[in-house]
């Protein structure tokens, strides 16, 4: 069972970046990256593309543009990484909603995405510009907050 997240410092940066530049509307993006055994790592994180609906409360990406961002990757890693999961911002402090579960229980349940256990990504702005990203695990109608891996003394 994945119970533990790793991600860069570059991916960490640009998801920041990208919440603060859309406050107070809210933003988002796909995630790639790959599991082993007890933690997942998570690589990339999309821009939400030209077409993404943001608005205080609610986001949508812009589906077409990170199809083709995913299908570059994966093409790019030869198949090393793949769809984990999405990502997005809540600019007012706020735990994943009751829709946030229900647009990763469909993501679980949509053949076309062929993951089960898809990963949840907030970047909530905990006070006035802190942001601080969460990572969840989507099982069985629930989100199980992951835990941060420490970060190697060779910097990965
Ligand atoms: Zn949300």
């Amino acid at each position: 069972m994945i119970t533990h997240y790793l991600l860069s410092k570059e991916v960490l940066t640009y998801i920041i970046k990208e919440s603060e530049r859309m406050y107070p509307q809210e933003t988002g993006g796909v995630l790639i990256g790959r599991f082993e055994k007890e933690y997942v790592l998570i690589d990339y994180a999309t821009a939400p593309g030209p077409d993404a609906q943001h608005t205080t409360h609610e986001f949508k990406r812009d589906g077409i543009y990170c199809q083709e961002v995913l299908d570059r990757i994966v093409a790019e890693s030869e198949g090393l990484v793949d769809y984990i999961g999405e990502w997005h911002s809540h600019p007012s402090k706020s735990r994943p909603s009751s829709k946030d579960v229900m647009a990763m229980r469909w993501i679980a349940n949509n053949k076309k995405y062929a993951i089960q256990n898809p990963i949840m990504c907030i970047c909530m702005q905990e006070h006035k510009e802190v942001w601080k990203t969460y990572f969840y695990l989507y099982n069985q109608f629930r989100l199980n907050e992951l835990v941060e891996v420490p970060s190697s003394p060779n910097g990965n």
